[in-house]
C-alpha cells in the first residue's frame, strides 16, 4: 500500500466528457487515478483513458529541452526529422530569439496573410486564448483555427444559423430525464464512454427509449428500441423523411412551431418529396423503421438528439446537422430538461479552444471578426491603435494547409495539434509541409507534424501546469499542476508569453504589460471580460466542481439547459434542404466506401496515447470489414490488407466483424503507420469548410505480411 505525498484533483486531458480525476503522487510520480463519487460529471466512473493513460507524461520519447533544426530547412525540400542528431538543444533563450527573429523576418517581408496558426483542443482556455491573441494582435491575421474545424465544423455552422449558438443545448447527464433520445454517428460507448453509461442507465433504470442511426453496428445499438441502419452520407433523406411524417401525420408541436419558429411554411412543402420511400431507396433504411422513429419522437414527453462527427464530417455536414435541429424545432423538444441539440464534442477542451477565439472567423465568444463594433472592442481590451485588428476573415485548418507556398501562408505555428495524422488526404498535406518557409512546434513529442518543424518547444502536459478545460456540456473545470514540469518544458501560455514579449520588441512596440501575466488565472479573468458568457467564471468559483457557461456575472449559477424562452437569435429559423451525395460514391473500381473514427483506447493523431500503456491495449490499426464482404474477397480475420484509395493506400490486418454494414469498411484515425487520412478526400463542406472524413470510396485486396508495419504482432480479436 503506497501512501501518496498528495492527491490532486483535476480533469481529464482526454475526451470531451470532462470527467473529474484524482492523481495520486508519490515521489513527484503519478502511481494512480481515481475519481471522487461526487463528481458531478463521472461520479466516480472513469474508462480506460481516464484511469491508466496518463504515463505519457514520463514516456522516454518525450522531449523536454528546446531544440533547433541541425540543418536549414529550404522551401520545397522540407523532411521530417525524429532522430535526436537531426536537432540540437538549445537554451529557451535560443530557441525563442531564433522563432522571433524568423516569424517577424517573414512577417515583415511578406505581411500577415504569410502567418498562420494553429491552436489546440488538447491544451487549456488560457493556452489558447493567449495564441490567438498574439497572432492577432501582433502578426494581424486571422489565419487562426484548430481541429474543431475537423469534427463538428458543420454542427457550429448549422446551430449557428438555426439558433444563433453552437454549444450543446443540455447536460449529458440529463439523458436520464429523457423519455427518448436520438443518438447518431456517434460510437459513444467508445468515444464517450461515461456519457454512454448515463445513456445505458437511461435505458435500464427510467426506461427511456434510444433510436440509433448509423452505418455501423456500434456497441448503443444493443441499448436500442430501434436501429435504423444508414448508408454513410445519407442522413439528409432520413432524417427529412422523419419530419415529413411528423408534418404529415400532425405530429408537430404547433404552439411551438408558431411561437419559436420561422420557415415552416417553407420547410414544410420542402420536405414534400422526402417520403419514407424515397427515403428508403437512398439510405437502405426500411421505411417502416423511419416512420416508427419518427413517431416515436416525436410523441415523447421528453427527446434529446445526441451526435458526434459522423454527423459533420461530410462535403454536407452542415446539412447533416440542419436535418437533426429541424426535428427538434419540429416538436419543441428543446428548452427542457431532458430534451435538446447536443453536439457532442471529441475532445478535452474543443469547446473550451472554440470559446477562447481559436477560430479564423470569431474572436473570443465568437464575435466577428468582420464586425467594426466587436474589433474595435478588442483592440481597446488589446491595447491597440484603432483598426490594428484585421477585419478579413482567416483561412481554416484545411485552407492553411492548401494556401502553403509563394503568395500563400510562409510561417506556420502548430501548438499540440498534428495536422500529419488529422488532415485529410494527407500526401497532399506532406507536400504542403514540405513547402513551407518555417515551422514552430510546440509539443510534448516529436509527432509527424513536428519532425518537420526548424524549432520546437517543449511543453508541459495537463499534469504539470494551472488552467481550465471547457468540457462538452459547457462546463468550465480546474486543470491544476500535480507535478513539476519535465526537464525544462515549460506551461504552453508561459511559452506564449515569452515569444509575444520577443515579438513586441522586434516589430518595435516597447515591452509592455501586454503579455506580464502573474499566472493563468489572469488570463481568464481577462477573458472574461471580454467574452460575457465567462463573466462569472472564476478560478475561485470553480474549485469543487466546474460552472456551465455562459455564466454572466459573478452572481450566476451557470446555466444546465439553453434557449428556454429564446434563442439567441430569437426565433428558432428552418432551413430548407436538398439531398446531396457524397462527392465520391463506390464504382467497379473502388466497391467499398470508408468510413473513419475513434477507438475507445486511442485518441485522435496518437501523440499521447501511442506513448502510453495504452497502446499495448491497441497496438496496431485494423480495417473493420463485414463478414459478407470478407468471404467474397476470401479474406479471413487477421490477414494483411491492402486498403487503396485514389489518393494513397495503406496495409493493416483486417477485423472480420458484423460491427461493419455490408458494402461499408471502417479504418481508426491513430495509427501513423496506417494512417487512415491517406486515404480520406479533401473535399469540403462549402459552408463549414470540414473535410468529408466519413465517406469516400476504397478497395481492399489480400497484402503480404510482411507489409504490415508489425508482421509479427500479436493478431487481436473482437472485443464485442
Ligand atoms: Fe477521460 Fe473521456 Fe474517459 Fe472520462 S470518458 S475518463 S473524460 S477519456
Amino acid at each position: 500500500m503506497i501512501t501518496p505525498d498528495r492527491i490532486v484533483p483535476t480533469t481529464c486531458p482526454y475526451c470531451g466528457v470532462g470527467c473529474s480525476l484524482e492523481l495520486h503522487i508519490k515521489n513527484d510520480y503519478i502511481y494512480k487515478v481515481t475519481s471522487p463519487f461526487d463528481a458531478i460529471v463521472n461520479r466516480g466512473n472513469l474508462c480506460v483513458k481516464g484511469r491508466f493513460g496518463y504515463d505519457f507524461v514520463y514516456h522516454r520519447e518525450r522531449v523536454t529541452t528546446p531544440l533547433i533544426r541541425t540543418k536549414a530547412q529550404a522551401p520545397g525540400a522540407r523532411t521530417q526529422a525524429f532522430e535526436r542528431d537531426q536537432w540540437r538543444e538549445v537554451s529557451w533563450d535560443e530557441a525563442l530569439d531564433y522563432t522571433a527573429d524568423r516569424l517577424v523576418e517573414i512577417y515583415n517581408r511578406h505581411g500577415a496573410d504569410a502567418m498562420a496558426v494553429y491552436c489546440c483542443a488538447k491544451a487549456t482556455n488560457e493556452d489558447n486564448y493567449l495564441l490567438q491573441k498574439l497572432y492577432r494582435a501582433l502578426f494581424r491575421t486571422n489565419n487562426v483555427d484548430h481541429c474543431t474545424r475537423l469534427c463538428h465544423a458543420g454542427s457550429v455552422v448549422a446551430l449557428q444559423m438555426a439558433l444563433g449558438s453552437s454549444a450543446m443545448s443540455n447536460t449529458a447527464a440529463e439523458v436520464i430525464h429523457s423519455d427518448v433520445f436520438l443518438v447518431t454517428g456517434s460510437n459513444t460507448a467508445e468515444t464517450h464512454p461515461i456519457i454512454a453509461l448515463q445513456m445505458k442507465a437511461a435505458v435500464e433504470k427510467h426506461g427511456a427509449k434510444l433510436i440509433v442511426v448509423d452505418p455501423r453496428r456500434v456497441e448503443m445499438i444493443n441499448w436500442s428500441a430501434l436501429w435504423l441502419p444508414e448508408k454513410p452520407g445519407t442522413d439528409v433523406p432520413v432524417f427529412s423523411a422523419m419530419a415529413h411524417v411528423i408534418i404529415r401525420e400532425r405530429l408537430y408541436n404547433e404552439e411551438f412551431v408558431r411561437r419559436r419558429t420561422e420557415g415552416f411554411e417553407d420547410f414544410s412543402k420542402s420536405v414534400a418529396k422526402f417520403t419514407p420511400e424515397y427515403a428508403e431507396a437512398i439510405s437502405a433504411v426500411d421505411r417502416n423503421l423511419i416512420v416508427r422513429a419518427a413517431r416515436m419522437y416525436a410523441m415523447a414527453k421528453n427527446a434529446a438528439i445526441y451526435w458526434a462527427l459522423g454527423i459533420p464530417e461530410h462535403s454536407h455536414g452542415t446539412d447533416n446537422a440542419m436535418a437533426l435541429i429541424h426535428l427538434a424545432l419540429l416538436t419543441g423538444h428543446i428548452g427542457r430538461r431532458g430534451t435538446g441539440l447536443n453536439p457532442l464534442r471529441g475532445q478535452n477542451n474543443v469547446q473550451g479552444a472554440s470559446d477562447s477565439g481559436a477560430m479564423p472567423w470569431h474572436y473570443p465568444g465568437y464575435q466577428r471578426v468582420d464586425d467594426e463594433a466587436a474589433a474595435r472592442k478588442f483592440e481597446q481590451a488589446w491595447n491597440l491603435e484603432p483598426g490594428a485588428l484585421n477585419r478579413k476573415l482567416g483561412l481554416t485548418t484545411t485552407e492553411i494547409m492548401s494556401a502553403v507556398g509563394p503568395g500563400g501562408v510562409r510561417a506556420l505555428h502548430i501548438m499540440g495539434e498534428n495536422p500529419m495524422m488529422s488532415e485529410p488526404n494527407l500526401n497532399h498535406t506532406r507536400q504542403m509541409m514540405e513547402r513551407l518557409e518555417f515551422l514552430v512546434a510546440q509539443d510534448l513529442f516529436i509527432n509527424e507534424s513536428g519532425a518537420y518543424a526548424d524549432v520546437f518547444l517543449p511543453a508541459t502536459s495537463w499534469a504539470e501546469k494551472d488552467g481550465t478545460f471547457t468540457n462538452t456540456d459547457r462546463r468550465v473545470q480546474r486543470v491544476r499542476k500535480a507535478l513539476e514540469p519535465r526537464g525544462e518544458s515549460l506551461p504552453d501560455w508561459e511559452i506564449v508569453c515569452r515569444l509575444a514579449e520577443r515579438i513586441e520588441e522586434r516589430l518595435g512596440r516597447p515591452r509592455s504589460a501586454f503579455w506580464a501575466y502573474a499566472g493563468p488565472s489572469e488570463v481568464l479573468e481577462e477573458m472574461g471580460r471580454v467574452v460575457p458568457e465567462y463573466a462569472g467564471v472564476k478560478y475561485r468559483r470553480i474549485e469543487k466542481q466546474g460552472l456551465q457557461t455562459p455564466v454572466w456575472d459573478e452572481d450566476h449559477p451557470g446555466t444546465p439547459h439553453l434557449f428556454t424562452e429564446t434563442f439567441p437569435r430569437g426565433k428558432g429559423k428552418f432551413h430548407p434542404l436538398e439531398y446531396v451525395a457524397a462527392v465520391e460514391m463506390p464504382d467497379e473500381e473502388y466497391p467499398f466506401i470508408l468510413t473513419t473514427g475513434r477507438l475507445l483506447e486511442h485518441w485522435h493523431g496518437g501523440t499521447l496515447t501511442r506513448h502510453s500503456k495504452l497502446d499495448d491495449l491497441y497496438p496496431e490499426a485494423r480495417v473493420e470489414i463485414n463478414p459478407a464482404d470478407a468471404a467474397r474477397l476470401k479474406i479471413e480475420d487477421g490477414q494483411a490488407v491492402r486498403v487503396s484509395s485514389r489518393r494513397g493506400t495503406i496495409v493493416l490486418r483486417a477485423w472480420v466483424t458484423e460491427r461493419t454494414t455490408a458494402g461499408v469498411v471502417f479504418v481508426p484515425m491513430h495509427f501513423a503507420e496506417a494512417a487512415a487520412n491517406l486515404l480520406t478526400i479533401d473535399a469540403l463542406d462549402p459552408l463549414a469548410k470540414i473535410p468529408e472524413y466519413k465517406a469516400c470510396a476504397v478497395r481492399i485486396a489480400p497484402a503480404k505480411k510482411e507489409e504490415l508495419a508489425r508482421p509479427e504482432g500479436k493478431v487481436q480479436r473482437g472485443r464485442y
